[in-house]
């Protein structure tokens, strides 16, 4: 039965161009997304920016700019990078966007505040501008934020505080129960968060120290931060809680939040406590990734090491990188970009294995006649992709993503190794033909199987195969039928097209 799917990626904070910690997310949420579609889910697929906050504002003031100026410029490189990236999303949500955004914030805030879960207090905390939020003591490290290197501000200031200090016990329960998340190693983080005990959360702050935001109703000199705003980007975006809402992507859809492992205790915590107060369902799933390294290190500036997702992209089809993060790490795990590492895959499994192969079948059948000739043969090769079939959709429907591209991957190598074997170059005739056309049918099998990750060398392949759904493929509404998973199913391919280098050689 086909299950409404509703999945979004955190929202992005453009007061710096993206880095390849955006990319991640967003190709694993991309692949998941072009998953669902293809086992048949309706999906609407939703990504954004982030837009509000102190950071945008002194950034903006350091290059002479207004927020809304700094914001139009950098959103752009966003919009562009995911677009150069196939990201197949459906909305593209701004938290700036007064017309979009803003009503669904209110009303939630609103909601909140008749809900009781509200209340205004005078604060003195540690402030860290880098985080921008306040800081525990036990979040220092020699009296510095350890992600920024800063000594966090003394602040004294009236904010409104969401009470979230007396939610432990249902979260508990929550987490247990029906907010799942993924992969499971990433749940024990959550739940011993909730047994150091929670506290109660700043949901906004004055105007004279946060002006670049939406504003508090009814109490206009406080302005939301960070919370009531960002979060309800998921809802604001099917415009949840004003008159035209589209609540069947929300209440009859299963919810996955694609996420990094540093924004997960938020999501896990304070974004359910405001849903249930202001009477919304909560959402499904998490889904938790971790960092990216570069070559073993953190990336950063001091070190050098940063890699931008456009010198990949200028080097290398974009394949090449959305094939690399699936294959190389493991969904939930940190992982490392190493560009050593990236030539010897795209040499060994890209150029090599998968295109060697698909060049070499085609070029030999083409010499025979281009036609298909399956006979009757029964191969090792067909039982192989009956199982890796199975395998595939238990990993991708667990979000176990990198398992199912190296089912497709393996097929690949096993076809490789049968090619050797079989020799059918020394062939005549129709064995000739069957064996090729088996050959081809096992590629056939690879390119469905590569689809969500690398869509656009899928769909290649499947050109030069000749098959008679290649043409609509990267359709969002192409579907893998059961003749599609099926040896030999696909009864009307009869020739196979034109071969052509699937992955240059590297210069
Ligand atoms: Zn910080």
């Amino acid at each position: 039965m086909p299950q409404r799917q509703y999945i979004t990626t955190a929202i992005d904070y453009p007061n710096a161009p993206p880095h390849m910690g955006h990319v991640l997310e967003k190709v694993l949420a991309d692949v998941s997304a072009r998953w669902f579609r293809l086992r048949g889910d309706p999906v609407r697929f939703q990504i954004g920016t982030d837009e509000h906050g102190i950071k945008i504002q002194t950034t903006a003031k350091k290059e002479n700019l207004t927020p809304k100026e700094l914001v139009d410029r950098n959103v752009p490189l966003f919009r562009d990078l995911y677009a150069k990236l196939q990201i197949s999303s459906d909305t593209f949500i701004r938290t700036s966007d007064q017309q979009v955004h803003w009503p669904t914030v209110i009303e939630l805030w609103k909601r909140l505040m008749k809900a009781g879960a509200l209340e205004k207090r005078t604060y003195s905390g540690l402030y860290c501008s880098g985080c921008e939020r306040f800081v525990t003591a036990k979040d220092l490290v020699d009296g510095k934020c350890p992600d920024h290197n800063l000594v966090p501000q003394e602040v004294k200031e009236e904010n409104w505080f969401f009470l979230l200090a007396r939610e432990s016990d249902w979260l508990t329960k929550l987490l247990a129960k029906s907010y799942h998340i993924v992969p499971s190693f990433r749940a024990q983080e959550t739940l011993s968060l909730i047994e150091q005990g929670l506290e109660d959360v700043s949901f906004s702050r004055p105007k004279s120290s946060l002006s670049w935001g939406v504003p508090v109703p009814d109490d206009p000199n406080q302005v939301m931060y960070v919370w009531c705003d960002a979060l309800t980007n998921y809802i604001s975006g099917l415009g949840l809680l004003t008159d035209h809402a589209e609540g069947e992507w929300w209440d009859d859809a299963e919810v996955t939040h694609v996420i990094g492992k540093d924004i997960a205790r938020f999501h896990a915590l304070i974004w359910p406590a405001m849903l249930k107060h202001a009477k919304v369902r909560t959402p499904d799933r998490l889904l938790i990734h971790g960092f990216l390294t570069s070559e073993g290190q953190k990336m950063s500036k001091s070190l050098g090491n940063v890699v931008a997702p456009e010198e990949v992209l200028s080097k290398y089809h974009v394949d090449a990188l959305r094939f690399y993060l699936s294959h190389e790490i493991p969904v939930g795990n940190d992982g490392d970009f190493s560009w050593k590492r990236f030539d010897e895959l795209y040499n060994a499994k890209l150029r090599n294995q998968l295109g060697n192969l698909l060049n070499r079948v085609l070029v030999l059948l083409k010499r025979e006649s281009a036609e298909m000739n399956r006979g009757n043969m029964k191969t090792e090769l067909s039982k192989e992709v009956d199982v890796a079939w199975k395998g595939y959709a238990e990993a991708m429907n667990t979000f176990a993503l990198h398992t199912g591209i190296q089912q497709a991957m393996t097929l690949v190598e096993h076809a490789n190794v049968a090619m050797q074997t079989t020799a059918p170059w020394t062939m005549k005739g129709e064995e000739k033909m069957q064996v090729l056309s088996n050959f081809a049918e096992v590629l056939r099998h690879v390119s469905l199987l590569l689809l969500p990750f690398i869509p656009e060398t899928a769909q290649k392949m499947s050109v030069q195969l000749g098959l008679p759904y290649a043409d609509q493929m990267l359709a969002k509404d192409f579907v893998l039928t059961d003749a599609m998973k099926t040896w030999g199913g696909v009864t009307d391919w009869k020739t196979v097209g034109e071969p052509a280098i699937l992955f240059p050689p590297l210069t």
